[in-house]
């Protein structure tokens, strides 16, 4: 198996990444630690040198072509256990505990999987930081802020465990073969480990509308009047749309629908 009899497959979302100032803006944008490096579909390899070069690799490539050949490309680093490739979907591997370390996860993603990939890098305790490369569509909504058109649940999640920005935006013609949007590389620098699939569940119902009100959304699962009185404390005004309302505010406004409807419910209200 040779690089050169490799063919790329569009359902494992290879794109390989071909531009060399874009893979080394990548490894100069890694947080410095002592962390290992987490990488999801090395793919040919070219961003797995450069990682290998300054820290040890855990990979995880789906395709067994590639797992081949990376085998061959990385016989000594293999050896000496500065990389370990696992051949397989990564997404199972993740089913229990994807590595007993802290990590960084540092990749050129697979964008058919990548929302989800991040999603559960944001929730794993192990991971400390997240560098990636991903549609140019989901960096903006992992990366935006309050106000902002696309600020939806990804941004709130995002800014509710660090801070994220966007390194660079990248053009098809970085990859090949290119692919039909543009792509960018951003960073979650992780400060604490919040994760609470209830408050996230609170985020989904309260997208589910974008252009609606906030109050609108969030009826479908509060009492109206808790939610009045939420708003009101918060000092947030009734037609308030949910991309308006900052992540602190939805923290808030989170606790503060747990705290009344439980007084609702010991009152025995009429909910
Ligand atoms: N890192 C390489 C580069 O930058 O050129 C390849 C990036 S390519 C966009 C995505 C890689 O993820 C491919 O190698 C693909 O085979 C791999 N991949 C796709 N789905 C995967 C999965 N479920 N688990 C592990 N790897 C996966």
């Amino acid at each position: 198996m040779n690089r050169e009899s490799i063919v790329a497959k569009k359902k494992f979302g290879q794109n390989f990444l071909k531009d060399q100032s874009v893979l080394r803006q990548i490894v100069e944008a890694m947080p410095k630690n002592d962390h290992k490096i987490v990488e999801i579909g090395p793919g040919l390899g070219d961003l797995t040198k450069f990682l290998v070069d300054v820290k040890s690799v855990e990979a995880f490539e789906v395709d067994t072509d590639l797992c081949k050949l990376l085998q061959s490309i990385f016989k000594k680093e293999i050896a000496t256990k500065r990389l370990c490739i696992n051949c397989g979907d990564v997404l199972k591997a993740w089913q229990s505990e994807l590595v007993s370390e802290p990590y960084d996860l540092v990749a050129n993603l697979p964008y058919y999987i990548a929302t989800n990939i991040i999603l559960k890098a944001l929730a794993d305790p192990m991971c400390k930081n997240i560098l990636v490369m991903v549609q140019l569509e989901v960096a903006e909504k992992f990366c935006a802020t309050e106000g902002e058109k696309v600020f939806g649940s990804l941004g709130i999640i995002a800014q509710s465990v660090g801070t994220a920005k966007i390194v660079t935006k990248v053009p098809p013609t970085a990859f090949d073969p290119q692919p039909k949007v543009d792509s960018a590389v951003f960073l979650i620098e992780k400060s604490t480990d919040r994760n609470d699939k209830e408050f996230e569940d609170m985020l989904r119902v309260a997208f589910s509308q974008p252009r609606k009100t906030l109050v609108k959304n969030l009826s479908v699962k509060y009492d109206k009047r808790v939610l009045q009185e939420a708003l009101e404390k918060l000092e947030l005004a009734l037609t308030v749309r949910p991309h308006q309302v900052s992540t602190n505010d939805y923290h808030q406004l989170y606790k503060l629908t747990r705290s009344l409807d439980g007084r609702r419910d010991t009152r025995g209200s009429t909910k």
